[in-house]
């Protein structure tokens, strides 16, 4: 730390040694021996007209060195001049200048969100028949894909489904070899066929398919175990099934999850709610997973305000690469709102305050800068929209403009060049 506030002491220190040593040279000519400068000219005036500062070749009423009191009084979009020592001055204190931006200025409601599974992605797999657990294929943490089985349930319903398929495919072709020497009439084969369909289906509710109960007939254990699949390709992340366990009807085993996607539940202020919709975009930063940010949409707003926290919930959709989002995480969320499309955008380091009025310096010419007055608009992302005082494609100082403010208070410490 202390090598960090060294660096910024020097740099401060000779960022102010710039700013004055491009001061001196002016002050040293004395006054009115300046040649007309190469610069636009935003303040010339015939002379006569208006006084001019001739230490700064610039109308004496617009000179911001020479009148910083009028700094304050500045309008958006009014400006003072400040003009320096020399065409290299801007250069020698490291100025940077860069075209003002047009771009969506985004707005957005900072709120807390928590993260959650995505429910259309989420199954929970339980016992269709009470039973015991045979076998289990998976554990908490494995990935299965789509019908893959996780466990294996032994039932005595199923084992009793089980034996009257096979009973009844045993009628059927018995039925058969009898209607073929027309020994059995034509009803009491069709009644067998029926059994058997009747068995079959009970079986295929049951979770089997055609193959595993045509494979029931060698009447092993092994054949007439239910296999629990995954609905579909995820996770598992809840699991209370144990081998040999007794389990009923209905109770879960396990719960997967395909965390592709999350959900984020974003508590919403009652005085935000009216300018949130379905479809905007969010970012969401996550606390535990620093210098990442999760984009994502909101897909709800709640139909109701909790009455105790006046806050309203608003579900959004956020792609999961890397599955690094988990569920009850917590998150920063910004729900940006529809903002101006052609917003003038610059840097938030080129935003000045000077006598207490909000600035930005733009150029004019190499040595010729406006202190303009600005009103500002939203900021976003290390970036301010200039709501009023700045047009597209001005040349505005972005970095290192310490020198010019500098430069503006000068008089402040007594070492102004008056006019006289
Ligand atoms: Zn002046």
């Amino acid at each position: 730390m202390t090598g960090m506030n060294d660096t910024h002491f020097t740099k401060t220190a000779a960022l102010l040694a710039a700013a004055l040593l491009a001061l001196l040279p002016a002050c040293s000519r004395n006054g009115g021996h300046r040649e007309p400068a190469d610069h636009d000219g935003a303040g010339e005036t015939k002379p006569g007209e208006k006084k001019i500062c001739k230490e700064h070749d610039v109308p004496l009423e617009e000179c911001g060195i020479c009148q910083p009191e009028g700094l304050a009084k500045l309008k958006p979009g009014e400006s003072a001049k400040l003009r320096l020592a020399s065409p290299e001055s801007a250069t020698l204190a490291g100025v940077r200048v860069a075209s003002a931006q047009t771009g969506a200025a985004k707005e957005a409601i900072e709120c807390y969100a928590e993260i959650a599974f995505d429910q259309n992605k989420l199954a929970r797999i339980a016992a269709p028949v009470s039973g015991i657990v045979e076998s289990v294929d998976v554990d908490l943490g494995s990935t299965v894909s789509e019908k893959q089985s996780v466990a294996r349930l032994w039932s005595a319903t199923i084992a009793e489904a089980s034996s009257k398929a096979v009973l009844a495919r045993q009628a059927l072709a018995r039925e058969q070899k009898l209607r073929a020497q027309k020994a059995t009439s034509e009803k009491d084969l069709q009644e067998a066929e029926a059994a058997l369909q009747a068995a079959h289906q009970q079986l295929q509710t049951l979770g089997f398919s055609e193959e595993q109960i045509a494979a029931m007939d060698n009447r092993k254990r092994e054949s007439v175990l239910l296999p629990l699949r995954a609905p579909f390709a995820g996770e598992i992340v809840e699991r209370s099934a144990v081998r040999g366990a007794m389990v009923e009807a209905g109770k879960p085993l396990f719960t997967v999850a395909d965390r592709s996607t999350m959900w984020a539940f974003a508590s919403v202020p009652e005085s935000a709610l009216a300018r949130v919709c379905v479809g905007q975009e969010v970012e969401l930063r996550v606390e535990a997973i620093p210098g990442r940010v999760f984009g994502g949409k909101v897909t709800w707003v709640a139909a109701e305000v909790d009455d105790r926290t006046r806050m309203a919930r608003v579900r959004v959709e956020v792609p999961n690469p890397g599955r690094l989002l988990k569920a009850n995480l917590f998150a920063q969320a910004r729900i940006f709102l529809p903002g101006n499309e052609n917003a003038v955008l610059v840097p938030d380091s080129a935003i000045q305050r000077v006598e207490g009025n909000t600035m930005v310096f733009v150029q004019k010419g190499p040595d010729l800068f406006d202190a303009r007055a600005v009103r500002l608009g939203v900021r976003s992302g290390g970036q301010v929209e200039l709501a009023e005082g700045l047009q597209p494609g001005e040349q505005v100082v972005v970095a290192h403009g310490y020198p010019l403010k500098s430069q503006l208070l000068i008089s402040h410490l007594g070492a102004g060049c008056a006019d006289d």
